[in-house]
């Protein structure tokens, strides 16, 4: 069921880690952000639009990962956008053969068979210098960083005050870094920068996963993301209520990132020799 957060913005939030897909409305139609997760999921978002009489005109994906990248035929031959880098990225992973079967693996199995993968990552990446999606609707900027993963972009929908985050400014996932690019911590650093660099305009806040939140929630989900990343690169212990015991969700799993994350940290800094 799409649920509207702002005007002529919607959302479908998946039972799969509480994944977002968005909606916003145009003049002839609808933008679909990072599409959904499963196919009885994507077929309902479908039948909810049809219901509209809103036609899918263009799809965007946040970020190359395959849980942003999922499409449907029920949603149509729209052109699917992501930024260069992001489109790059896939594409390079699509090149690979037996690419179908590394997905399959990743995937968890309480999902597993139900999430379509034969149109998964069909995007055009727009120029590097490409500021706004191209679309009939309400101008929709492109803040593209490396904070978690190459390409990564949050949409700001000036007009609605909605910034849609991708995978970042959640209230249940700690940020987790892109492990393989060259200064993780910085790019993270420099992404929560540019987000508070648009915070004034913002009211509601959309994160990949994990709640909505209002304007009070952005520069406060911010702040947590940049104490997480602080204490990461300062090998202090965070103080974040997204891990432990008394973590909202109580997902094991995101302390295990969390665990994961400062492991190989650790391991970079012997191997750079650079201290912290
Ligand atoms: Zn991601």
């Amino acid at each position: 069921m799409l649920r509207q957060v702002a005007e002529g913005v919607l959302i479908h939030e998946s039972e799969f880690i509480k994944s977002n897909a968005v909606v916003v409305q145009g003049k002839a139609g609808v933008l679909l952000i990072d599409a959904g997760i499963t196919g009885d999921e994507m077929v309902a978002i479908a039948d909810d639009l049809r219901e509209m009489g809103q036609p899918v005109v263009a799809g965007f994906s946040t970020h190359p990962h395959w849980d942003h990248l999922l499409w449907h035929a029920r949603f149509g031959a729209a052109p699917r956008y992501g930024t260069a880098r992001c489109a790059a990225d896939i594409q390079a992973f699509l090149s690979n053969p037996s690419w179908k079967d590394d997905v399959a693996e990743e995937l968890p199995p309480e999902v597993a068979g139900e999430v379509p993968l034969d149109l998964l990552g069909l995007i055009k990446g727009l120029p590097a210098e490409t500021t706004q999606i191209p679309w009939d609707g309400p101008q929709i900027r492109i803040i593209e960083h490396q904070a978690h993963a190459p390409g990564h972009a949050a949409l700001l929908i000036e007009e609605r005050r909605v910034l849609v985050a991708g995978d970042m400014l959640s209230d249940v996932l700690i940020p987790m870094l892109d492990l393989n690019a060259a200064d993780p911590i910085e790019d993270y650093l420099a992404a929560l920068r540019l987000l508070e660099g648009v915070a004034g305009n913002v009211d509601v806040v959309i994160p990949g996963h994990g709640s909505v939140g209002g304007a009070d929630q952005v520069r406060a989900r911010i702040e947590q993301d940049r104490a997480y990343v602080q204490a990461l690169r300062d090998g202090n212990t965070p103080d974040d209520p997204r891990i432990g015991p008394s973590a909202k969700h109580g997902w094991e799993w995101v302390s295990d990132v969390h665990a994961g994350q400062l492991q190989r940290l650790a391991r970079r800094s012997e191997h750079n020799g650079t201290p912290g």
